[in-house]
């Protein structure tokens, strides 16, 4: 393209970068617009048990973005986005609140609803944020909810950016009664030292390993995972599970807790709880 227009390459990329910054630019403006006019909505995917896929323990929250034109827009397509400029900080508390409220209409279905949990994906930077914890307590007070009815998620790049004060809010979120996984797990920088200091409850495999299960040697990390989380008294919840075979497989390998397509896609709120 760069050569049709008679620039250089240099040229190309500099256009391509500056494209890219225009587009980041609209991309936030929207977003904070959309936060405005509350186009987002969260959907949820089903954890099971791995010993039983019929009972589902819990509930995923995973956010989407109604937008007027493009229609549903998916998280990897504006949550890095967020990150970078902030909005992640608006953008997680509309999450938090409403998987909260979510977790208190769950809970009100009765019978098997009452003790299911609902798991909230928690950005670095809304994590480590100084009123994070008190916001959790204060909405599990407003809500009315059971804390054990909350999950957050949290990935590596936490304890990454400030290992002492992940410490300190795993142990504020952890006495308010709320339990933590580490997401993504094995697909970080993270070293085992900040496993062994981090009171997380669970830890969540990525899925990059379960779809590469075929391979002999993705069988061995998971193996080698679920030791691990043994040892330092984890649960562990195998992500991405496709098919049958896999979720055998990694059943028979440890895991406690499955999640993925072929057990259910995230869905609507009405839908997903109806599966109960
Ligand atoms: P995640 O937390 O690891 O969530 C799991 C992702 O895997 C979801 O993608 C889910 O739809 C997808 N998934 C589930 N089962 C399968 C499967 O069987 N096969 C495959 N190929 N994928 C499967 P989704 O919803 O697009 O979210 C992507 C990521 O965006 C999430 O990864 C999470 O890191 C982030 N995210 C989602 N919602 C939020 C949120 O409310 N706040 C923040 N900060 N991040 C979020
Ligand atoms: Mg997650
Ligand atoms: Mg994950
Ligand atoms: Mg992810």
């Amino acid at each position: 393209a760069a050569k049709e227009r008679g620039g250089s390459t240099t040229v190309e990329f500099d256009e391509s970068m500056r494209d890219t910054f225009r587009f980041r630019d609209e991309l936030e403006k929207e977003l904070r617009e959309a936060i405005r006019a509350r186009q987002f909505l969260l959907n949820f995917q089903p954890i099971v048990e791995a010993a039983d896929p019929n009972v589902i323990v819990g509930f995923e929250a995973l956010v989407r973005w109604q937008h007027p034109q493009r229609g549903l827009v998916h998280p990897a397509d504006f949550i890095p986005a967020a990150e970078s400029c902030g909005l992640i900080l608006y953008l997680g508390d509309w999450v938090l609140e409403e998987a909260c409220a979510a977790i208190a209409r769950l809970n009100a279905c009765g019978g098997r609803g009452a003790d299911r949990y609902v798991s909230v994906n928690v950005a670095a930077h809304q994590f480590l944020s100084a009123s994070f914890s008190a916001r959790v307590g204060e909405l599990i007070m407003r809500k009315g909810i059971d804390p054990a009815n909350l999950r957050l998620e949290v990935t590596e790049g936490v304890a990454i950016t400030d290992a002492k004060r992940t410490r300190e809010v795993l142990e504020q979120i952890r006495a308010w009664g709320v339990k933590t996984s580490l997401d993504d797990f094995g697909t970080g920088y993270s070293s085992l030292s900040y496993l062994q200091q981090l009171p997380f409850d669970t830890l969540k495999i990525d899925k990059s390993f379960v779809a590469d299960l075929d391979d002999k040697r993705s069988q061995q990390i998971v193996r080698t995972i679920v030791e691990l989380a043994r040892s330092l008294d984890l649960s562990v919840v195998a992500e991405g599970v496709e098919d049958a075979m896999q979720g055998e497989l990694l059943a028979a390998l440890g895991c406690d807790y499955l999640q993925g397509y072929h057990y259910g896609r995230p869905l609507a709120e009405s839908e997903a709880f109806a599966r109960l």
